[in-house]
């Protein structure tokens, strides 16, 4: 297993954690809520070239800076089942009353191997909180995103959660547990 740095910046909305997973050189940049100044402050300072934005899921607390990142050449990543959420209401910003910069993912993926740069990404399709929720590995780290946390499960109660699903990626995620990953939750 590699070994990876990585840096934790919770959001001031909604306690959301934002990571970047980094070796000498570039970062991935996982779930940036509204953490685009403190995120490129840590890589500037660091010297590191941001690859790409990885979305657990599309809800706007986990994705509300990735325009910012976009504009800057960065690639947005995510499922293709959350895609437009970050294009339409599905994320959830209203309900909140918070403003969402909409953008388009620039790749879609489904379950499998994301190579990007030197990095190999190992990514869990686990619906239930929403339909395109993924967990990703990369390396020692495995990111939960919103499915489970330290205590407790995500929430299936949104328009496209599903409770059923829910265990069913649980189930399926029975075997990662047991490895001797360090996890990062998303809240
Ligand atoms: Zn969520
Ligand atoms: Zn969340």
């Amino acid at each position: 297993m590699n070994h990876y740095n990585v840096k934790r910046i919770v959001s001031n909305i909604l306690m959301e954690n934002c990571y970047i997973v980094y070796d000498d050189k570039n970062a991935l940049i996982i779930d940036p809520g509204n953490t685009y100044f403190e995120v490129m402050d840590f890589v500037t300072k660091n010297k590191l070239k941001i690859l790409a934005v990885l979305l657990t899921h599309g809800h706007f607390d986990h994705c509300l800076s990735c325009k910012s990142f976009q504009q800057d050449g960065a690639l947005i990543y995510i499922h293709k089942l959350d895609e437009d959420k970050l294009y339409t209401d599905g994320n959830l910003s209203t309900m909140l009353g918070i403003e969402f910069p909409f953008i388009h993912a620039d790749v879609t993926f489904v379950e499998g191997i994301l190579n990007i740069g030197e990095f190999e990404v190992d990514v869990i399709h686990t619906p239930g909180h929403s339909k395109g929720s993924v967990c990703y590995i990369i390396g020692d780290c495995f990111f939960s995103g919103d499915t489970f946390f330290a205590q407790g499960i995500g929430r299936t109660d949104f328009y496209d959660g599903n409770f059923k699903d829910m265990q069913n990626s649980l189930n399926k995620l029975k075997s990662y547990l047991k490895m001797p990953y360090k996890f990062y939750y998303g809240h």
